[in-house]
């Protein structure tokens, strides 16, 4: 063979007694079939062949089955995003006429999704109270397809009656949705408490390193496949593989990092809620929590994440005393192995329901150093704030009330 041929062709090396722990790397556009007759039967191998290395590869496959396996679904897609999965989880099943009803305090994305695109599309558009299973029922319309939900809610963690919801929209023949990123498939299953579709930013959590960005689609019923899979196909949404393996390689250490976050976030919330310029410590897993019991019913475990309202003399002094933080970072998104901290607004990103809490609220995300000095830096921010409520001084932070 020619030099420039053999430049180009693979050569064929023995792989036999090659066991690795984890999956290859699997780079792939093309791949190649043994002769035109099978290239020409190449759309009968179904989602779980391959065909075109968009529609996945081994890599893709494994982390795929992980996700299928701990959520308890029929199949899983991965997405280029946590917010692509939301978006992909709802489109195929929405034409003009179509209702959607959407939790309100839902990762608002999706809210802006449904507004903007979903309405130009002649989808008619609701929210729902997540509080209120009775809401939903009351606006559940013979069009209805699609409840999406959210539990907890983003950032002030409304904790949703997902069996009873799932039992409303069941019976008037709509699926129901739940993205399920803070709990991850460690901490809740929602197929098994009715959900038909489950979708996680990987981003968080499962990949864990603040470097990568992927979601995943898992559905509980095979008949959902389809539908899902040749949309995402016709949009040309795929993952690349080497973000992949970074997922996979994350996925491997969720258990420990989750466990010790959850102890973690849940000894720092206790501390918080104690303290005088704390308003209220929105996290499910304490005792005090509106929606604890039915957190203590239906999920696994808390994670890293939670919020904190300060009183309104304290509130418009967040903000600046964040610059105390030496440890924990200021960004968004969360589950990394880094704490960051964010203020979050509030207003502007809820209608079925009325926040009557300041309009800015502070959300952490526990990560894995040193708790002590972890603790140390929340102190400093603390004191700060209390030296800037005490002589009124630092910019004030815009406090607008509530908006029903
Ligand atoms: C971050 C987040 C997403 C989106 O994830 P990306 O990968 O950043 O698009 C979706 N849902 C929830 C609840 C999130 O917190």
């Amino acid at each position: 063979m020619n030099d420039l041929t053999q430049c180009v062709l693979t050569p064929d090396v023995p792989t036999e007694g090659f066991a690795p722990l984890g999956v290859g790397v699997h780079r792939a556009s093309t791949i190649v079939f043994d002769d035109a007759a099978a290239y020409a039967a190449r759309g009968d191998r179904g989602y779980e062949g391959y065909s075109y290395g968009l529609y996945g590869t081994p890599t893709t496959r494994t982390l795929e089955a992980k996700l299928t396996a701990l959520e308890g679904g029929a199949w899983t897609f991965l997405t280029p995003s946590g917010q692509a999965a939301n978006a992909l989880a709802v489109l195929p099943f929405l034409a003009a006429g179509d209702h959607i009803l959407i939790a309100d305090t839902a990762y608002p994305p999706m809210r802006d999704l449904a507004e903007t695109d979903l309405r130009r599309l002649g989808v008619e558009v609701g929210f729902f109270d997540p509080l209120s299973p009775e809401d939903v029922a009351s606006k559940m319309r013979d069009t209805t397809r699609i409840v999406w939900c959210e539990s907890p809610g983003s950032t002030t963690m409304e904790i949703l009656d997902l069996p009873r919801i799932t039992a409303i929209a069941h019976d008037k023949g709509a699926l129901v949705g739940v993205d399920n990123t803070w709990a991850t498939p460690l901490n809740l299953k929602p197929l098994a408490h009715g959900a038909d579709i489950v979708t996680e930013a990987l981003t968080k959590f499962v990949s864990g390193h603040s470097d990568v960005l992927m979601g995943s689609i898992t559905v509980g019923n095979a008949d959902l496949i389809k539908p899902i899979r040749s949309l995402i196909g016709r949009m040309g949404v795929g993952v690349s593989p080497d973000d992949a393996s970074l997922v996979l390689r994350g996925f491997e250490t969720l258990g420990v990092r989750l466990r010790h976050s959850e102890r973690v976030a849940l000894d720092f919330a206790r501390k918080l809620e104690r303290h005088p310029l704390v308003e209220q410590v929105l996290h499910p897993a304490l005792e005090t929590f509106p929606g604890h019991a039915i957190w203590k019913r239906d999920f696994l475990g808390s994670s890293g994440v939670f919020s904190v309202v300060f009183k309104d003399t304290a509130t418009p002094h967040v903000a600046a005393a964040l610059d105390a933080l030496t440890l924990f970072a200021i960004g968004a998104s969360w589950g990394g192995t880094r704490s960051l901290a964010a203020p979050m607004s509030i207003d502007g990103f809820r209608s079925a329901t009325a926040w009557s809490g300041p309009n800015v609220i502070l959300r952490l995300s526990v990560g894995l150093e040193d708790e002590g000095e972890l603790w140390a830096d929340i102190e400093r921010l603390l004191v700060d704030i209390e030296g800037r409520t005490k002589d009124g001084a630092g910019e004030a932070w815009r406090t607008a009330s509530s908006r029903g």
